[in-house]
């Protein structure tokens, strides 16, 4: 090596200076000193070989330990509900709900009689008055497990009737066929892909039917020559009727008109509703199952009910969601896009000030996550050339944006307002290559 090797060992961070980065610090808190220091110096020495640039000499040691908690992101993909990013972000009441319960707790205590009382009663008081037509709820971890058990307790050995065009896959290869018929009932499909008749559903009825299912397509469209069966039709068949809306919305949203709630398929004669808790509800992972009295209470009591039951800080962050349904998950999907566009400008005439270039430019955001497939919500967003893309994912706090036409947009749809000084300080922090 030359003048220039000599050169590029003298910018390679020193050990000190490397240990003193926040993100090592907070990573030698948990991991402990020794284990974090000798991935600084394997990063270093990649550096002095040329293998890695000096300035990404941090960047590489962090990536060489395991990561000691999920990090904190800034969702600027424009997507409120990114199955990949958590789902929805919990409220400020939920997230106070969750550290007060991380301690002991009355989850199972009445402390006024000093007996047991029902498992997170707040919770489920909550969601029963939130969903007024409800008799009984009942909630479990997440939308899979509550179709689970209902099949399990309302159709094993016995069959679903269920619409060939509503076997859906709900990400990452799981199908809810598969799901289902994994409990033992058997799937009576009816009708074909874009239509089921009313007709269909009652030849298909007979001794061996458990429940009749209605699944909401949440992550795909069909349209063109189309018909489903509405519950209120399928009410009338005289078997009970499952229906899992996906979503979580509990009332109508004027906003999405497509999208079904609890209230009124409750309303239209199911016997039984099954959502996710971490979707439009904007609350913690978990299934709601919420219907008839008698059938929730087969459900509750069934061996199933208790390896499906949800934990103490999930009931705490529930019960507070309901309580103050003013959700990040809600104030994204109600942002108004002039103010979007405001404070993307503002953000934009920041980063000039620094002489950082970046443009506004309209942008599109979706519900994502199964909800509200072709809502499209006008939104705006900043575009800077596509190389910010990587150095913002991997910065301090990653920034997740989206990659169109070699530009990336950054929109502040999901962002909360009090973090867009945030995404300006990452956005300066990427080396300026113009
Ligand atoms: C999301 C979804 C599920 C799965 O719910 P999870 O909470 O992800 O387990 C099932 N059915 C429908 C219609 C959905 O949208």
């Amino acid at each position: 090596m030359g003048d220039g090797g000599a050169d590029l060992r003298r910018r390679v961070p020193r050990t000190d200076v490397l240990l003193a980065d926040p993100r090592l610090v907070a990573a030698a808190a948990v991991l402990g000193r020794e284990r974090v220091k000798a991935a600084v110096r394997q990063a270093q020495d990649r550096a002095r070989r040329g293998e890695i640039t000096p300035e990404a000499v941090p960047a590489e040691a962090l990536a060489a330990l395991p990561s000691a908690a999920p990090r904190a992101v800034l969702n600027a993909t424009g997507v409120l509900l990114h199955t990949n990013l958590g789902r929805a972000a919990l409220s400020e009441a939920a997230v106070a709900a969750v550290v007060a319960a991380a301690g002991h707790t009355d989850v199972e205590l009445d402390l006024g009689t000093g007996r047991r009382a029902r498992r997170g009663r707040d919770a489920v008081d909550a969601l029963a008055a939130a969903a007024p037509g409800a008799e009984a709820v009942h909630v479990v971890n997440n939308g899979a497990a509550a179709l689970v058990l209902a099949a399990t307790a309302l159709a094993a050995d016995a069959e679903i009737v269920v619409s060939r065009g509503e076997l859906v896959e709900i990400g990452d290869g799981f199908r809810l066929p598969d799901l289902l018929t994994s409990t033992g009932a058997r799937l009576r499909e009816v009708g074909a892909t874009n239509r089921a008749t009313l007709a269909d559903y009652a030849d298909a009825i007979g001794p061996r039917t458990g429940f009749v299912l209605k699944v909401h397509p949440s992550n795909f469209r069909v349209t063109g020559f189309t018909s489903a069966v509405p519950v209120r039709r399928l009410a009338a068949l005289g078997v009970p009727v499952v229906v899992d809306i996906g979503s979580g919305l509990l009332a109508p949203d004027p906003l999405l008109p497509d999208e079904p709630d609890a209230a009124t398929t409750l309303r239209a004669g199911a016997d039984l509703v099954t959502a996710s808790g971490d979707k439009l509800l904007g609350g913690p992972q978990a299934g709601l199952l919420l219907g008839s009295a008698a059938l929730v209470e087969r459900l509750r009591r069934h061996p199933l009910a208790r390896a499906l039951r949800v934990d103490k800080l999930t009931l705490a962050a529930l019960a507070a969601t309901l309580g103050d349904p003013a959700t990040p998950t809600r104030t994204a999907l109600h942002a108004d896009a002039a103010v979007l566009r405001a404070r993307t400008e503002r953000l934009r005439d920041a980063l000039a000030a620094e002489g950082r270039k970046a443009d506004v430019v309209p942008s599109v955001a979706v519900v994502g996550g199964g909800g509200a497939p072709g809502v499209e919500l006008d939104s705006w967003a900043l575009s800077l050339p596509e190389r910010y893309a990587g150095p913002l994912r991997t910065g301090d706090p990653p920034v997740l944006g989206r990659v169109a036409r070699g530009r990336l947009l950054l929109d502040l749809r999901c962002v909360p307002e009090h973090a867009d000084p945030a995404v300006g300080a990452a956005v300066l922090a990427v080396p300026d290559g113009d």
